[in-house]
């Protein structure tokens, strides 16, 4: 079985799982605690969940296609730390 980064699935999980939390800043940890928590359906696929894929101004290789567009909905402020946008 080919296992892919399923960025487009983690990327509507991470949208929903950070409505109302614009302006803070959350480590990878609290982002991928909030998804678990509000998008419960994400199951395994949570070890697929980089913040990293989805920054405004950060990107690496296999980032979702909101990287570095106005559409990501993260803005990376230091190593693990993203402040929500
Ligand atoms: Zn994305």
């Amino acid at each position: 079985m080919a296992f892919t980064r399923a960025t487009s699935k983690t990327h509507a999980a991470l949208v929903r799982a950070l409505a109302g939390k614009s302006g803070q800043a959350l480590t990878t940890a609290e982002i991928r605690a909030l998804v678990e928590e509000r998008v419960p359906e994400i199951g395994q696929n949570i070890q697929w969940l980089f913040p990293t894929d989805h920054c405004d101004n950060h990107t690496v290789k296999g980032a979702c296609e909101c990287s570095q567009t106005d559409d990501a909905p993260l803005s990376r402020v230091s190593r693990g730390l993203f402040q929500v946008r």
